[in-house]
């Protein structure tokens, strides 16, 4: 590797995946890891366009390395991908003209294409079409960080909920063939990756070889080396009934399931176009806590919504109580353009959207202490896969998502261990090593 990329990613998951991948197209070229914009040959930003406040982020970001780029004499290739590139691709070049590539999130495979192009014409490069041969077949082998690895199964999507610019931004549904999608967790599992979280932005909506989502799990299952299974983000419409009974009967996927219904109300599930009720999410819960009693559930909820009142608000704190969620995340609502909430009556007062979320959160907050309380003198397998603060401290994810402080493991790091929580904090859970050989999820 002679030349350094920084890579700065912004929002959700499929972003951290996209730009793991970003870097594996790059390294023929001689890119290796850079630790800091100042000390790299090339930056890509892979932005979020789901807020307005993350887009904000990109352009204050890109004021930054304009700097940088004048301080090496233009020696520094700036890229902007993801939904912010997808979406304002054309006012990001008008913006901040030192920009050499602009690409979408599914043009990253003709990345060294563009860093060619750029550098010979000079000029800025954009490319933000969806084309006809998916982005997949044309990236090169993952490479394993870790022992936890994501896995993208799934993108877009068509439920067009009315606040979102998803749709938009990362277009229709598509789902991975099943052959390349077991290739590739094969290839992980070979790099000694023992938990896979399989993404989408509808995953529980892939539908690949006519096969169901429930079915792909179990085929994941069978890998040899893969421990543990998640899945992230599940549209409450899409789950099915065997993907609710793989909970009961795939030990290795984990009893915790992220299960977005953004509102409790059902005039604000309407109004959003979720196409389910608050009815159908109880019933949901109850045949998954059927098949997997220790389910633990997380959600995200978007307060504010336009036309929300404080009986609607009230629904979802209602909800949020009945179900137990353990975790959240809680959004105030914000206006995107292009979307059909963004032209609704009755936008709802800063002040009162910050006010709910307040509530929401302390509410939540009450149930995951609770919950984190339960889990004190439990036995949890754990993977240890970040380094913590302190010298030979390890952190890793229990089950159901929580950190979990363990010291003196550095001889562990990567490794799945069983663990006693021994202690409970705001944020993180503390546990004892029991076994240190590598056991079963
Ligand atoms: N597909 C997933 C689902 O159906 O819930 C969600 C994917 S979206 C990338 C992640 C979360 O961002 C959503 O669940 C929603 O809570 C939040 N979100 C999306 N658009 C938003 C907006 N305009 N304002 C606030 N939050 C928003
Ligand atoms: Fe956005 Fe999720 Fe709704 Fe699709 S299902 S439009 S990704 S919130």
């Amino acid at each position: 590797m002679t030349k350094k990329l920084f890579v700065k990613t912004y929002g959700c998951q499929m972003n951290v995946y996209d730009s793991a991948r970003m870097a594996d197209v790059l390294a023929p070229l001689g890119y290796g890891p850079g630790e800091t914009p100042e000390d790299a040959d090339m930056v890509i930003l892979n932005t979020c366009h789901i807020r307005e406040k993350a887009s904000e982020k990109v352009f204050s970001e890109l004021g930054r390395l304009r700097q940088i780029k004048a301080d090496k004499d233009g020696g520094l290739i700036i890229a902007v991908a993801g939904c912010v590139a997808q979406a304002e691709g054309e006012e990001i070049l008008r913006r901040a003209p030192f920009v050499d590539i602009v690409l979408g999130p599914q043009t990253y495979h003709r990345l060294p294409e563009m860093v060619a192009q750029a550098a010979r014409a000079g000029g800025a490069v954009l490319d933000t079409e969806f084309p006809i041969e998916p982005k997949f077949d044309f990236l090169p082998d993952a490479r394993a960080d870790g022992p936890a690895a994501f896995l993208s199964v799934q993108e877009g999507c068509d439920k067009f909920c009315t606040f979102c610019v998803v749709p938009y931004t990362r277009g229709g549904e598509y789902s991975r063939p099943a052959p390349a999608i077991l290739a590739e967790a094969r290839k992980l599992a070979d790099q000694g990756v023992v938990e896979i979280t399989l993404l989408g932005q509808n995953v529980n909506g892939w539908h690949g070889d006519g096969k169901s989502f429930g079915w792909l799990i179990r085929q994941v299952a069978k890998i040899d080396g893969i421990e543990r299974i998640r899945f992230t983000t599940s549209h409450p419409r899409d789950m099915d009934d065997d993907l609710i009974a793989a909970h009961g009967e795939v030990s290795k996927l984990m009893p915790f399931l992220h299960l977005p219904v953004q509102a409790g109300s059902n005039r604000m599930l309407e109004a959003m176009n979720r196409r389910h009720d608050r009815d159908f999410y109880f019933g949901l819960v109850e045949k998954l806590r059927a098949a997997r009693p220790d389910l633990a559930l997380s959600s995200d909820f978007i307060v504010g919504f336009p036309g929300e009142t404080d009986a609607d608000f009230a629904d979802t704190l209602d909800l949020v109580r009945q179900v137990g969620f353990v975790q959240t995340y809680s959004f105030k609502y914000s206006s995107r353009p292009g979307t059909p909430a963004a032209g609704m009556p009755h936008q709802v007062d800063e002040a009162v959207k910050e006010a709910r979320l307040a509530e929401l959160m302390d509410l939540l907050q009450d149930q995951t202490n609770r919950f984190n309380a339960h889990c004190l003198g439990l036995e949890m397998a754990v993977v240890l896969d970040r380094v913590g603060k302190h010298p030979g401290q390890m952190i890793g994810r229990s089950p159901y998502m929580q950190p979990v402080h363990v010291d003196n493991v550095a001889h562990l790091a990567g490794k799945l261990v069983n663990v006693r929580i021994s202690e409970i904090h705001p944020r993180s859970l503390r546990g004892e090593v029991i076994h240190s050989e590598r056991i079963r999820a």
